[in-house]
Parts: C-alpha cells; structure tokens; sequence
C-alpha cells in the first residue's frame, strides 16, 4: 500500500541514531522508490544547526550511491521571542520567557532561503510542544495543550516552508492516544481546510499509530481522519518518524508489535478505506 516515505530521522538528529545508509539499505529492502530524510531542526542555535549541516552533506555523499534518497528537514515552531534571543546571542543559555502576547509569537529556525541553500528539497513541519511556556505541556492540561496544538498547526499550515504537516495532532504527551475524538470536529475541520487551500499535505505517522499512549481504538480513528483528508482532495504522504532501527522503530521496540511499521499498519488504513496507490510520492515538481 506504501512505497515512499518521507519522515525519518538519522544519525544527525540530536534524538536519532540511525546511520543513514542503513536507512537507504533498509528502504531498499522495503521497496521504497522515493525516501526522504528528515532530521531535526528545531532552534536557531550552533548544536541544531550543526546538526542539520552535517545532515545535507551525508545525504548528499549518500545520493550518489542511493539516488532515491532525498533531503528533507523537520521543523518545529519555536518561541519568535527564543528565536531573536539566539539571533542575537548564539546561544538559549539564559533566555528568559517573556511576559504578555511576546511569548505566543512563533517561528522557524531558519527561512527558506537559508534551508535550500543546505540543498534541503521539502520540509515536514510538526508541532511538538507548548512553545508558551518555558517548561512543558503539562502546565496546560489536556484543554490547552489542545488548543495550543491547533494554533501551531494552523499557522503550519500557512508557512511556505511546510511541505507536510507533520504528524497531525501529535500524541506524544499523552493527551489523545486512546480517543481521537476529544479533539473537537470544528478544530479538525478547520485544520483540514488551512492544509488544503495552502496546498500542504498531511502526513500519516506510523510513530504516532503504534506509541506507548496508543490504543487499538485511536489507530483505527487515526486511520479515519486520515481518510477524511484524502477524500476531501488533500494528500497523505507516509513517514515512520523512526529514530532508532529501521525496520522496527522504537515503538515497535516498546510494543509487541511484530514486523515493519507500514506493514503493521496496513489493516487500519484498509479499514477505513485506503487501497494501494492511494498514498502520495512527492514529485519533482513538489521539491524546492
Ligand atoms: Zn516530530
Ligand atoms: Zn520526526
């Protein structure tokens, strides 16, 4: 039903490990025509930077042996306020949340023209976090880190750099992985009409379908509002997210789940309606 893949993170990522031609062997053997590597840039700073320098020349090394290999970068919204403060200091250490509407601004870490210059082609962009607090999620409680949640991917869902939204409504932290239907029917249709009329397209993240907060329930709804997005013309692209092994991604580690994450996958999208062919490969002309 998958045959490309366009969220994975190597060795480069500040959280990964994988090498990246174990990521190409590893697509190889899945059969994967088109591959995209995504690692992490999240601020503005010397390490995240570094990391995504080293990322463009790898995969650059790479595609002369493995040419169906390509470059993509995940972006995360970060606080505009940490941002300028990077900008002008090189440096988070002793940033300071700021006070009233400046600690809701948000921004990228680098802009367009800057991440085609690395030889990046595409960009997934996902949100992660609450970026109005200095700490976590947890200071907001499940109604705010909701809404925090859709305001980041609304403005997503507007920026030039996003090619994919990312692992829509992430679970990570635990809020919605046993019922995807807390999250209210107009955020997600809102949601779903800012992606379509920006030309973005969404991503279905097996890393999402298979952690430690999921439950059988969530993966068949998850699977579903995907289904809802293809049949409203938007277009679904495919990415792990793994960051550690390649044909068992971490959440395949933690849960008994056995065989490849797209494989694992297969009977809920079949559930809700998806055939073969019905996932997207980015073209030439949807790369930078
Ligand atoms: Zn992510
Ligand atoms: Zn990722």
């Amino acid at each position: 039903m998958i045959h490309s893949y366009f969220h994975i993170h190597s060795e480069h990522s500040y959280d990964a490990k994988l090498p990246l031609e174990e990521i190409a062997k590893g697509a190889m053997a899945c059969g994967f025509t088109r591959v995209g590597i995504t690692d992490h840039l999240n601020y503005n700073d010397p390490p995240f930077l570094q990391n995504i320098y080293d990322s463009a020349a790898g995969v650059k090394a790479l595609r002369e042996k493995y040419p169906f290999m390509f470059l993509g970068v995940e972006l995360t919204p970060i606080q505009k306020a940490q941002f300028d403060y990077i900008a002008k200091n090189g440096t988070r250490e002793g940033y300071a949340l700021p006070k009233g509407a400046d600690r809701y601004g948000i921004e990228l870490a680098l802009t367009k023209q800057e991440l085609m210059a690395l030889g990046i082609r595409y960009a997934v962009g996902a949100a992660h976090w609450s970026i109005d607090t200095i700490g976590t999620e947890e200071a907001h409680g499940f109604e705010g880190t909701l809404r925090e949640f859709y305001r980041q991917q609304m403005w997503l869902a507007e920026d030039e750099r996003v090619t994919i939204l990312g692992h829509p409504w992430y679970n990570g932290h635990g809020f919605w992985g046993e019922d995807l239907s807390v999250i209210p029917r107009s955020m997600q249709m809102e949601l779903a009409a800012a992606v379509k009329e920006n030309g973005k397209y969404v991503e279905c993240n097996s890393g999402m379908l298979f952690n430690k907060y999921t439950g059988e329930k969530y993966r068949y709804q998850y699977a579903e509002m995907l289904r809802e997005y293809f049949e409203m013309g938007i277009r679904v692209t495919y990415g792990s997210d793994s960051h550690r092994s390649y044909n068992n991604d971490r959440i395949l580690e933690e849960q008994p789940l056995a065989g490849r994450a797209h494989e694992a996958m297969a009977k809920y999208l079949a559930a809700a309606g998806f055939k073969d062919g019905d996932f997207y490969t980015l073209q030439d002309s949807d790369l930078w």
